[in-house]
């Protein structure tokens, strides 16, 4: 945990987040409202507190511009509709963003884009946007990071057969990605890639996974209860721009194994390699990491 001083972290609220962005007839600025992100500003009652019932995007600003913005709203969108929740003013959170970025002292910050169901019974959602410094990820980026592979217990084909799980949006009911941690350190690592209950690759608790084959690149096909991450997005675009190729595909779990390279991507942490697989010590490109990872950081919109 890092600690700040007072008034670094950057917190706006958004008064009517579900607004209609075409029929608004003050300015945008008229309903953000900038608070001491250190005092308290939701209810107990609000069910994104007492249920998780809500939604949420995490993005990256890189020296005072936004990564992937458009995809991050696009996906904040689509949550909302798997939730039946109303839909998001995107104008609204746009312009939070990048107010929060303006006020936000650090070069390198995370900007955390909420709406909740709201109080219990109010009928009004509730929406943030939190901006704060990021730690530096060099390290992991360069070593390399372990992973186990964990069950998750549902088919690949959830989000079809089940929709009423959610699988697929993000959604704050994080309680499980974070559950998967603590089961990866009592194994001895530091992250996991979840495998479908029938045996394909799916996505990290906060990542996609990435597989390189020579000059193929391979991530598990987005239909399969999983995000479509803006990071693995722009990683495409890299492998595009460079001659590689690239696919989405179900991936059976014994191709980890014949991997060239495996990358979580995020976007905070942007691309880290995998240096051990469930106790394996495994290789990596550092060159692409490298390339891709200096296109990732490029990344303004
Ligand atoms: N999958 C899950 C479950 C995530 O929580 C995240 C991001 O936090 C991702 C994938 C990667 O998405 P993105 O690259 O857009 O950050």
């Amino acid at each position: 945990e890092m600690t700040h001083p007072a008034g670094t972290r950057v917190l706006i609220l958004l008064d009517d987040p579900t607004g209609d962005d075409a029929s608004r007839t003050l300015p945008l600025a008229a309903h953000l409202r900038q608070v001491d992100a250190d005092d308290l500003h939701v209810s107990v009652l609000d069910l994104g507190v007492t249920r998780g019932d809500g939604i949420f995007e995490t993005l990256d600003a890189v020296e005072g511009s936004p990564q992937s913005l458009e995809p991050h709203l696009a996906r904040l969108a689509n949550s909302a509709r798997l939730l039946d929740l109303p839909a998001p003013s995107l104008d609204l959170y746009r312009e939070a963003v990048h107010r929060a970025i303006a006020l936000s002292p650090y070069p390198r910050i995370s900007v955390k884009l909420v709406m909740t169901r709201g109080i219990e019974g109010a009928g009004a959602c509730t929406g943030w946007v939190y901006a704060e410094e990021i730690p530096d990820f060099t390290a992991e980026r360069e070593n390399g990071i372990r992973v186990v592979t964990l069950d998750r217990g549902y088919r690949h084909d959830v989000a079809q057969t089940s929709p009423w799980l959610l699988q697929g949006a993000k959604t704050l009911s994080y309680a499980v990605n974070k559950s998967v941690y603590r089961e990866a350190a009592r194994r001895g690592a530091d992250d996991v890639i979840f495998l479908s209950q029938d045996g394909y690759v799916l996505e990290g608790p906060t990542s996609s996974v990435i597989l390189q084959f020579g000059q193929h690149f391979v991530t598990p096909s987005t239909d399969q209860g999983i995000l479509a991450g803006t990071a693995q997005a722009a990683f495409f675009e890299f492998c595009e721009a460079n001659g590689y190729t690239s696919e989405y595909r179900l991936v059976p779990a014994d191709e980890l194994a014949q991997a060239d390279s495996i990358w979580l991507s995020s976007s905070v942490r942007q691309i880290v390699p995998v240096r051990e697989l469930d106790g394996t010590a495994r290789s990596f490109d550092a060159e692409v990491t490298a390339a891709a990872l200096e296109h990732l950081l490029g990344r303004r919109s």
